[in-house]
């Protein structure tokens, strides 16, 4: 493999090229026109338009990506995650043209991308899955019987779900039968495919997942857990590892259940089983059979380059590892910058990136996808870049993280930043006292960003006219004797009120 393909933007598209580039692969990027200027096309050897912003007109046409493949005469096709990532027809169809998968095989992607089917396999190999629905439930009289069975709270998933659509929680028996109909509406408009499964809701659990790496012929290993626990609408905002409630006990028992699973079916690849923990005792929820967002804090901790030990596997390389050789060292976090304002409920936001200042230092990463000028629009994710940290312990990486977000300026769109900031000082966070329901039960941690619009652009004006006469004066306040804090105007002007505790 000399080549290769990357079907996927922003921070991912970004991390691939840099991983191809390393490994002295010829990187080729695809584009939309809303992301004409975007890093990841500037940052690969190639990069081919595939059409206009809607990712049904560009990042998940097929048939225009193996067309830019062809034409591009590349070797390989890294699908990165979202999108065309866990799409057996993509792999397939990337396969029959000749062309190598970075992924797992097509009828893995099926077997693990049905839930239900997930959850049999999973149970045949003796992993303990959560008490639920043997496959999907046919009708309402159906679901009753069922969820009686189970017990109430149950929870109704997508058989195709994923991101948390097609999800319903349901508290008690009148409640089920409409929200059977809304869940089978919402997975129907998702993923093409209505149909539903249950599963009993558990009340506080954590969410934690083992990564995995396969050579395809047999060979399994697993590179610790990650605690993704902090989530807002089942989705992940916050990711560590290792897990404050992971014992070495623990997680020899989970990495063990998943290493078994994953050798069952000859696991290609990188992947992902991912649990939910309660009172001691673990449960198989699914399995990713992509790279993951989260992907940085295993790497931090083992050492282990995840991208790259995929191409290398890919490539028919092997895995060139053993389980005992993984050794997991401090600890890492990272936090999602995303476009969304968490006192609106993270609503998704919108604009020009006008300003950017990324931290650095020891032990602190950035993957972003975007730059100066990038337009934040509705049409993709809202996860503008994963600010990663690492340090010798919890603590002092929780410090640093903290650090961390306040030297990062991103203004012309809102992000969680500031939110992310109050989250890693708070009390429960830093003792490790998380749940899925940690975000919901600590709602005044949303409270802070309210500043007006009038307000930012009095402080951006400020900053701005700060900036210039600095600039025009050649002498810093610093200079002159006057007090200043040491940081850059943006953040003198527009700190106060978003950054400091
Ligand atoms: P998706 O594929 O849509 O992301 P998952 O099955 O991975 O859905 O679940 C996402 C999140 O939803 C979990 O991390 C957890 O917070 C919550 N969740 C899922 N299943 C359950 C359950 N049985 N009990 C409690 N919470 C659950």
């Amino acid at each position: 493999m000399n080549s290769v393909l990357i079907a996927n933007r922003g921070e991912i598209a970004v991390r691939i090229v840099r991983a191809c580039r390393e490994l002295g692969l010829r990187s080729v990027a695809v584009y939309s026109d809303a992301d004409r200027l975007a890093p990841h096309v500037f940052l690969a050897d190639e990069a081919h338009r595939l059409g206009p912003p809607p990712v049904s007109e560009s990042y998940l046409r097929m048939d225009r990506i193996l067309e830019v493949a062809r034409r591009a005469r590349v070797d390989g096709v890294h699908p990165g995650y979202g999108l065309l990532s866990e799409r057996a027809e993509f792999a397939r169809a990337v396969e029959e043209a000749g062309l190598i998968f970075i992924g797992p095989a097509p009828e893995t992607i099926s077997a693990m991308g049905d839930k239900s089917e997930a959850r049999d396999l999973m149970r045949k190999a003796g992993v303990p899955v959560v008490p639920g629905s043997e496959g999907p439930i046919e009708d309402a009289d159906d679901a009753a019987r069922r969820a009686d069975e189970i017990g109430y709270p149950v929870v109704l998933k997508a058989v195709a779900g994923g991101g948390g659509k097609g999800m319903r929680v349901v508290a008690s028996s009148g409640e089920l039968a409409r929200a059977l109909d809304a869940a089978r509406r919402e997975a129907l408009a998702a993923f093409g495919d209505g149909a539903v499964y249950l599963e009993r809701y558990l009340d506080r659990p954590r969410h934690i997942e083992i990564q995995l790496l396969g050579d395809g012929r047999g060979n399994v290993v697993h590179l610790g857990e990650r605690e993704c626990s902090v989530q807002r609408r089942h989705q992940k905002l916050i990711e560590e590892s290792p897990s404050p409630a992971v014992s070495p006990a623990l997680r020899r028992a989970m990495g063990e259940a998943a290493v078994q699973a994953a050798r069952s079916v000859h696991y290609r690849g990188a992947g992902t089983i991912e649990f939910l923990l309660q009172d001691g005792d673990f449960y198989f929820i699914e399995m990713n059979t992509r790279i993951q967002v989260e992907h940085p804090v295993t790497e931090l901790v083992t050492g282990v380059d995840l991208v790259q030990a995929q191409l290398r596997v890919a490539a028919g390389a092997g895995l060139d590892l053993e389980q005992d050789a993984i050794q997991f060292r401090g600890h890492a976090v990272e936090c999602r910058i995303t476009a969304e304002d968490p006192g609106a409920g993270f609503l998704p936001a919108t604009g020009t990136v006008r300003h950017l200042e990324i931290p650095g230092g020891p032990g602190v990463r950035w993957d972003g996808g975007i730059t100066l000028g990038s337009e934040v629009g509705l049409h993709y994710d809202p996860l503008l870049g994963k600010l990663i940290v690492h340090a010798p312990s919890r603590n002092a990486a929780l410090d640093r993280m903290a650090c961390a977000l306040d030297e990062l300026v991103v203004q012309g769109v809102q992000t969680c930043a500031s939110f992310l900031a109050r989250v890693v000082r708070e009390d429960d966070f830093r003792a490790g006292d998380l749940s899925t329901h940690y975000l919901e039960e600590h709602p005044s941690l949303r409270d802070g960003d309210s500043a007006s619009e009038a307000e930012i652009v009095a402080l951006a004006a400020t900053a701005a006219h700060l900036e210039a006469e600095w600039r025009r004066s050649a002498e810093t306040p610093r200079a002159r004797g006057e007090a200043t804090d040491g940081l850059s105007p943006w953040r003198t002007a527009v700190a106060p009120w978003s950054k400091r505790p």
